[in-house]
C-alpha cells in the first residue's frame, strides 16, 4: 500500500513538471513572437540588409561612419539654436532665423546671394525610382564633391510628373548650376557616369 502511494506521488510529481515545463515554453514562445513582430509605421524592420542593393549597403555603411556630431545638428551661427532647415547648396543645417526660402527650397545666409545674383542652369535630369535610387544617391554624391572640392555651388530639385496613362507619379532630380559653370559641369559629369 505505501508503495503504491509512493509511486502516484512520483508521478503526480513528474505529471506537474512537465505541465509547468510546457506552460513556461508556451510563455517563452509568446513573449518571442511579441518581441520579433514588425513595429506598424516601421516597415523597413522585416527587410534583412542582406536584400539591399549592394550600393545602397556601401551608403548605409558610410552614413553609419559619419554619426552627427552634436554641432552638426545645430545651426553653425547660433550654437544653441537647434538646425531645422537644410541649405539647398551646402545641406548644413540652419535655423529659422539663419535660412532663406526660394521657390521649393530653402537657402543659407552664404548661398542665398548666389541664388540672387546669378543665373541658374540645368545640368543634368534623372529619373529615379525607389526600385533603383542609386542613381539619385550618386547624384547627390557629385553634388557635394563639387563643393567640397571644387568650390562649385549646385542645387538639386526634385520634380514630379504625373504619368495619366501608367497612373503613377514619376520623380525627377534636377541639378542646377551657375549658367556659366553649366557647359563645364555637363562635361564632367557625362565623364563621371551615373548608370
Ligand atoms: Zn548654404
Ligand atoms: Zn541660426
Amino acid at each position: 500500500m505505501e508503495k503504491t502511494a509512493l509511486i502516484l506521488i512520483v508521478f503526480t510529481n513528474a505529471f506537474l513538471v512537465l505541465i509547468l515545463g510546457f506552460l513556461s515554453f508556451l510563455v517563452y514562445k509568446l513573449f518571442k513572437h511579441n518581441r520579433n513582430s514588425p513595429q506598424s509605421g516601421d516597415p523597413m524592420i522585416n527587410i534583412p540588409q542582406s536584400e539591399f542593393h549592394p550600393e545602397v549597403l556601401k551608403r548605409i555603411k558610410e552614413l553609419e561612419k559619419v554619426k552627427p556630431k552634436r554641432s552638426e545638428l545645430f545651426c553653425p551661427n547660433h550654437t544653441e539654436e537647434p538646425g531645422e532647415v537644410t541649405c539647398s547648396i551646402c545641406d548644413k543645417l540652419f535655423c529659422k532665423s539663419c535660412i532663406r526660402p526660394f521657390k521649393t527650397m530653402h537657402f543659407c545666409k552664404e548661398h542665398i546671394p548666389l541664388i540672387m545674383k546669378y543665373e541658374w542652369d540645368e545640368i543634368i535630369t534623372i529619373k529615379t525610382s525607389t526600385i533603383e535610387p542609386e542613381q539619385g544617391v550618386r547624384l547627390f554624391d557629385i553634388k557635394k564633391n563639387l563643393l567640397e572640392k571644387e568650390n562649385i555651388p549646385t542645387y538639386i530639385e526634385t520634380h514630379y510628373k504625373i504619368n495619366v496613362d501608367q497612373d503613377h507619379i514619376e520623380t525627377y532630380l534636377v541639378m542646377y548650376g551657375i549658367k556659366e559653370n553649366v557647359q563645364k559641369l555637363k562635361e564632367k559629369i557625362t565623364n563621371i557616369k551615373l548608370h
